[in-house]
């Protein structure tokens, strides 16, 4: 059988056996690659990185939507830049929100993604509700003229295209097309080897949305295993009591594989030495927030959250 190896770093990798291939090309912007391994199904690679497998892309994207769509408690105008495999579409629409507007770049992607990976986006692309826009995500929010309560950035990495994705005109420019309420999530990469990374982008998150903090995902094909991803926004939207969350996912009666109230609170439990680097506070209070008043009363008679503040 060949093997795909993928060369993140200059002095480690990871490589998949391939049983068979399905796509091998160039679109304008990068090289892509589909192909079967026998135990994570089909993989989907761009300029030779693993971006998801069918075995455990649903971490990923049940993380990088669940935890802010939760966390505002009712998310009605919903912006995804990236994510041209749908799979954090997939997510996002499982919520009772009005639009999601999905800006791509690369259009071979979603075509690729829905002729060879058809379970990711599980038919999202069809939803009504969507908007797919083709072009640069950091151009689309400069001039949005329009404004969201959840941004998601499921971008690659920050080289080539997504690099402007991770700088801070682009993170001001989500400030400006977010509500007041508004909260943005990001992929983060790697929180062992990433560190300067990691601390330099929650910084600028934090000076631009007032609150920012890290959260962790395993997802064993990405290289290192676990993925860092940031949330910013409200202190509040940070770590919500477990209570709200519970609530929140009980109202929509959320259908995931991975994510679950307790896993969202679990995956902002930092190691000591993450904390340090991300000056981050893992005080007991940070995780046992006070319950909003609404906490108990009947489900139906209250939504997820007050709509008044917009
Ligand atoms: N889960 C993934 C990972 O491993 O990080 C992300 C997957 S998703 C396929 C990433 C998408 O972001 C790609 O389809 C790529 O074309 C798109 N992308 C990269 N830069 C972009 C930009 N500046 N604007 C919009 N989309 C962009």
């Amino acid at each position: 059988m060949n093997t795909f190896k993928e060369r993140l770093y200059p002095d480690h990798g990871q490589y998949l056996a391939v049983a068979s291939v399905f796509c091998a090309c160039r679109t304008d912007y990068q090289d892509v690659l589909v192909f079967e391994n026998p135990t994570f199904g089909k993989v989907l690679v761009l300029d030779g990185i693993v971006q998801l497998t069918e075995r455990d892309s649903h971490v990923y994207h049940e993380m990088i939507a669940h935890v802010p769509m939760i966390a505002h408690g009712d998310a009605r105008d919903v912006l995804i830049i990236g994510g041209g495999d749908g799979g954090t579409l997939r997510e996002v629409i499982k919520h009772p929100i009005d639009s999601v507007t999905l800006v791509e770049l690369d259009p071979k992607v979603i075509e690729i993604s829905q002729q060879y990976l058809p379970g990711i986006s599980g038919g999202a692309f069809a939803d009504p509700r969507l908007s797919v826009v083709l072009g640069d995500g950091a151009r689309y929010i400069a001039e949005a003229g329009r404004r969201f309560d959840v941004i998601i950035v499921d971008s690659t990495d920050p080289i080539g295209p997504a690099q402007a994705l991770f700088t801070d005109p682009f993170y001001a420019a989500c400030r400006m097309a977010l509500r007041e309420t508004g909260v943005i999530s990001l992929q983060s990469g790697c929180p062992f080897y990433q560190t300067t990374h990691v601390t330099r982008a929650l910084s600028r998150l934090r000076d631009r949305f007032g609150a920012a903090g890290a959260y962790l995902a395993p997802v064993p094909t990405y290289a290192n295993g676990l993925l860092a991803l940031m949330i910013a926004g409200l202190e509040d939207h940070l770590i919500p009591a477990l209570e709200v969350l519970r609530s929140r996912v009980e109202m929509i009666g959320l259908d995931t594989e991975y994510y679950s109230p307790v896993v969202h609170h679990a995956a902002f439990a930092m190691p000591p030495r993450f904390a340090r680097n991300y000056d981050d506070d893992q005080s007991e209070e940070r995780f046992a927030r006070p319950l909003p008043d609404w906490i108990g009363r009947p489900i139906r008679r209250r939504t997820l959250a007050s709509r008044t503040s917009r």
